[in-house]
Formats: structure tokens, sequence, C-alpha cells
């Protein structure tokens, strides 16, 4: 097959999942992990048509969703200095940091409404666009939102690179960059935990390969079956990892060969190797997970925007207990069974970065109508 819309041939996903419901004798939770799957899922209705032994959970492989809220508070702070430039994806620009209460009651605090009191916020495509906002205002410096997981570290790392070279001086990034595999650790850690299987994320697989996952598929003795985003995709490698369930077998299969190869993108391997290394980092709503975020190696700190603004840097927040996102986010419930889904927290109305990231799995219930279910 050449093109995408062969990918969401129904009669072939309708092919592949008669293949799965004759394959299945037994009840088992698969997780996928990235929320560009999740939203691939609910957008075609794939988890309502596999057999009932199958249920899919969500993982937490939502780059906006699991930065933590004291670093999207930094953020906030950063992005309302005078002597600031604060870029980043569009996709963050929404995300809820601490509550601010004042007299007229509750307001989300995020960094529109930072733009809106006059925070010079600016929405770019790739952190290059920042370095030439960095090289077009030598008066100000120019933080970018570092976020997300092994996918966008590489172009991070080359842009703090490239600033190193140039010797852009005020150019800086706040950094908030994590990694699967210990995420899959805390889950299969996790005493709750009912995950059986799951889908690795194909794009994170595309950079970093296939090597990390066999250990843990060892170890926890589960299937990890590296999927695309399509329809086929999805349906392909839920099928492989119902196979080996159902035979017994832990292995580490690449049902996205089209674009992973086995030993991922070594260039970009090397970049992150060179910029970053591995650090403890908090996900939001999940708490610390050991060894699991990339911080910015000794040679090139002076680009990091928590040492270059030290009281920015010192900032703590507390979650508030209302959103329950760190459980949807480890598969421990599902969007439309939190209290607040559809109710306080909507789009608009967001009370954790699950409602309003284009990866969060709770935006995707609520996008795709999973809602008219509890309206
Ligand atoms: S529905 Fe809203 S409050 Fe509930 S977990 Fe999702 S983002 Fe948090």
């Amino acid at each position: 097959m050449k093109y995408l819309d062969e990918y969401r041939d129904a009669k072939a996903v309708h092919n592949v999942l008669a293949e799965i419901n004759r394959t299945v004798t037994r009840s088992w939770t698969l997780m996928e992990v990235c929320g560009g799957q999740t939203h691939s899922i609910i957008r075609h209705g794939l988890d309502q048509l596999l057999p009932p032994e199958i249920e899919l959970v969500h993982g937490p492989g939502c780059p906006v969703c699991v930065t933590p809220l004291e670093l999207i508070d930094k953020a906030l702070a950063l992005a309302a200095r005078p002597d600031v430039i604060f870029t980043s994806y569009g996709d963050m620009l929404r995300v809820p940091g601490t509550f601010v209460y004042s007299e007229t009651g509750v307001q989300a605090n995020d960094l529109f409404s930072v733009k809106s009191r006059g925070g010079d916020v600016r929405i770019v495509y790739s952190p290059l666009d920042a370095l030439k906002i960095a090289r077009e205002n030598p008066y100000k410096t120019v933080v970018f939102f570092a976020v997300g997981f092994e996918t966008t570290a590489p172009a991070n790392g080359m842009a703090v690179q490239q600033a190193a070279r140039e010797g852009l001086d005020n150019f800086c990034v706040l950094v908030s960059h994590v990694t699967v595999p210990p995420a899959i650790v805390a889950i299969m850690e996790a005493p709750e935990t009912r995950v059986n299987g799951f889908l690795a994320a194909g794009h994170v697989c595309t950079v970093m390969g296939l090597e990390q996952y066999r250990p843990l598929a060892l170890k926890y003795q589960i299937p990890i079956v590296v999927t695309g985003f399509e329809p086929l995709d999805l349906a392909y490698g839920i099928l492989n990892v119902v196979k080996q369930l159902e035979a017994g077998t832990c292995e580490v299969q690449n049902a996205y060969a089209r674009t992973v190869p086995a030993q991922g993108n070594l260039p970009a391997q090397n970049v992150i190797a060179d910029v970053f290394e591995p650090c403890n980092r908090a996900w939001r709503g999940i708490g610390v997970i050991p060894q699991s975020g990339y911080r910015l190696r000794e040679k090139y700190v002076k680009f990091d925007a928590e040492r270059r603004f030290p009281d920015v840097g010192a900032m703590k927040s507390v979650e508030p207990d209302i959103c329950r996102s760190g459980e949807v986010l480890q598969g421990l419930l599902k969007p439309d069974q939190c209290p607040a889904f559809g109710k306080q927290c909507t789009p608009l109305t967001p009370l954790g970065a699950t409602m309003v990231s284009s990866e969060g799995a709770c935006a995707a219930y609520y996008k795709y109508g999973r809602i008219q279910e509890i309206l």
C-alpha cells in the first residue's frame, strides 16, 4: 500500500477486526501509549468495534497533557516578563496553569490570557522560528517552550546546538521533555495496573528504534507492538498484541515498518545524546517518574531558561484535586468516568490539559461524541 487513504479503507479494517474476533478467547486490556493513537481510535470508533473481551485504555503519550503544572506556571511567569518573548507551539497556549483567585471569581491562567494582558507570546512552527526571532530581537530574551517526547527532542536539541554555534546568547529553552520507556515501567509497577500489552508509539520508535523496549517486554512479560496511527495500523497492532497474548509470548514487534527502522534514526539520537541527559521528571497528575525526562547537559546550561531566570526556576505549584487526568493518563480511568467531564470541564472551560490538547484523551472523548453518553 502506498497512499494514506488505503490505511483508512473500511473493508481492510473490518477484515483485521474479523481476525481479531477469531483469535481472542479471553479478556485482555491493551494500552495505546500515544495520544495521537487515542484520537484516531476514538475518532474512528475502533474501540467500539472490538470484541467485548478487548478493552483499550489510554496511555500517557500526550506531551501537552503530561507537562507538569509547575512548568506551565513557569512558562506563564516567563511570558509575562517585559524583557522576554515567549515562543511555543500553538497547542500549549490553552493549557491551564494554576487557577487565579480574585474578587471576580476563579480565572483560568494560560498563555493566551498572558498574551491578552500584554505578554509577548508568539506561536512558532519550529524551534528554528524561535532562533530567527532571537536574531531579530537582540535586546530581548527569546524563550522557547521545549515540550515533547523523543520525537521533538532532536529538533529542539538542534536549535540549542545552532544557538551555541552562532553565539546567540539571548535564546534559551524551557525544557519539559519526557521519554516513553520509564512511563511504561511506572505503569507496569503500579499495583493497580490492568495492562496486558502495549501499542507502542510509532513516531517515537522512528527516532529511538526498538531495542529499548525489549528489556521491558521481558521483565514485565508483556507484548509491545510498535503501531502507527491510521485505523488499519491500529487494528493490525491490536491483532498482533492479541495474537501474542493468546500464544503466551512477550516480544517486541514492529507493525509500522514502513516508517520505523529497527535501529531508529541514529543522527537524531546523536543530537539528543549531545544536548540532553536523563533526569527525573514530574508528569502532570502522575508525579515524578525516575529518569523519565531530559534536561540540558552542563555544556549547554546557559541556554536553560530555568537557570537564566532563577526566580522562575524556583517556583513550586500544587495540582488541584478536581482534575483526574493523572488517572486518565495511566489508563485507570476513562475520561467520561471523571465526574467533571462535560460539566465543569469542557474544551471552553478546561480543568486539565487532557481536555485542551489535540492529543488529550478527554478532548478526544468530547470531540468525537462520547459526551452524548452522559447527557
Ligand atoms: S475531564 Fe477535565 S477534569 Fe476530568 S480528567 Fe479530563 S481534563 Fe481533568
